[in-house]
């Protein structure tokens, strides 16, 4: 049996970042990846202030940077700007593709087009029925995770997020809107990159069923005049159920070990570090993951802040329309952006 020292399987943030820190310590990693392509991902490439930091992308990758946000609640409108960029928007095939770049192929071999279907105690069986052997496996292999269903892990809370790609013209601006009527306790977002311009919205996959949460976003839309007749509609899920990440010699990394945040639904982030974390847990047994830890503690501040909302009930707009009125305050502004961001 065809064998190697670690699989990885998934070559999205957490994967491709994985890969490139084993490849440069010359290990022998085989990344799998079930598309025809690195990179595309249903996703609104948002990238947030410690993404921005982690990545140094250069500025070919990048669609727009922001040093302004916009915030809309029922009654209220604020646009509050910083001395500092802290959004970029991005295109996943190009993240992706830049990541690829960067991983060293003479210890990395990428796989395209290889779906993993089953994963036994050593090996790991392909859709063409190829078995191979792994010391280490790690799954970065996204929300629906094999990896995460072979450890019988249960997944709770999970998101679904839905995206419109409309026409450029619109809109220029990042902008979030906060209705507990149309999106109750979560949000709906804009974000611009250069050929279309990404407007979704996300719910808790176990609480609202789709057509609802649907209607009540178009009905939105129409409120704003927005035409979704041309958009391109696309949805996935978001693994927030955080359940660890190491299962002996099996890993979950990013959204296949739950990291996003239950609030923001950010996720790209918490892949790529949770990437490098376990890629030197495997380099070196007494590393810590520092860098997981503190992406789990945030998002469990998140996940607080979420709860809050919840709990605001009839007032919940009433609390989003002080958010709004609030971060016009610069040092309330900026602590929320660091919080979320
Ligand atoms: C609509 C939407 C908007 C979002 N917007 C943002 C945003 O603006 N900012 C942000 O930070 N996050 C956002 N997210 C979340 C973000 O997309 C994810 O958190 C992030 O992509 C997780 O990275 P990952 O590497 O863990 O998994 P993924 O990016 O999902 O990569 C997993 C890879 O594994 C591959 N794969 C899956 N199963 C198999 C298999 N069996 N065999 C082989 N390959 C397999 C997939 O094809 C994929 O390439 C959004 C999500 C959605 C759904």
């Amino acid at each position: 049996m065809e064998s190697y020292d670690i699989i990885i399987i998934g070559a999205g943030p957490a994967g491709l970042n994985a890969a490139k820190i084993l490849g440069d310590a010359g290990r022998k990693v085989l990344l799998l990846e079930k598309n025809p392509e690195i990179g595309p991902k249903i996703c609104a490439g948002g990238l947030t202030r410690k993404s921005i930091r982690y990545l140094n992308l250069p500025e070919e990758i990048i669609d727009y940077k922001y040093n302004k946000i916009v915030f809309n609640s029922p009654h209220f409108r604020s646009s509050i700007k910083f001395d500092d960029i802290f959004f970029y928007t991005v295109d996943r095939k190009n993240l992706g593709q830049w990541q690829l770049e960067k991983i060293n192929r003479n210890f990395v071999d990428v796989r395209k087009n290889t779906h993993v279907i089953r994963i036994e105690k050593d090996h790991i069986i392909t859709k063409e029925n190829q078995k191979i052997g792994f010391n280490y496996l790690i799954g970065a292999d996204g929300s629906n995770s094999i990896v995460r269903r072979h450890l019988k892990l249960k997944t709770r809370l999970a998101g679904v997020a839905i995206q419109y790609k409309i026409p450029l013209g619109t809109f220029k601006d990042f902008e979030i809107f906060m209705h507990s009527k149309f999106f109750n306790a979560w949000y709906s977002w804009i974000f611009p990159h250069k050929d279309h311009i990404s407007i979704g919205y996300g719910y808790p996959q176990k609480l609202f069923s789709p057509i609802r949460a649907q209607k009540k976003f178009e009905q939105w839309a129409r409120s704003k005049n927005i035409n979704l007749e041309n958009a391109v509609r696309e949805a996935f899920l978001i693994n927030c159920d955080y359940r660890g990440f190491r299962f002996g010699n099996i890993f979950l990394s990013g959204d296949s070990a739950g990291m996003a945040s239950g609030f923001t639904g950010e996720g790209i982030y918490q892949a790529l570090v949770s990437g490098e974390d376990i890629a030197k847990i495997i380099l070196d047994k007494n590393h810590r993951p520092k860098k997981i830890r503190s992406a789990v503690r945030e998002k469990r501040i998140h996940e607080a802040m979420l709860f809050l909302v919840i709990c605001s009930s009839f007032f919940r707009d009433l609390v989003f329309d002080s958010i709004t009125l609030l971060v016009r305050v610069k040092l309330f502004g900026k602590t929320l952006i660091r919080i979320l961001s």
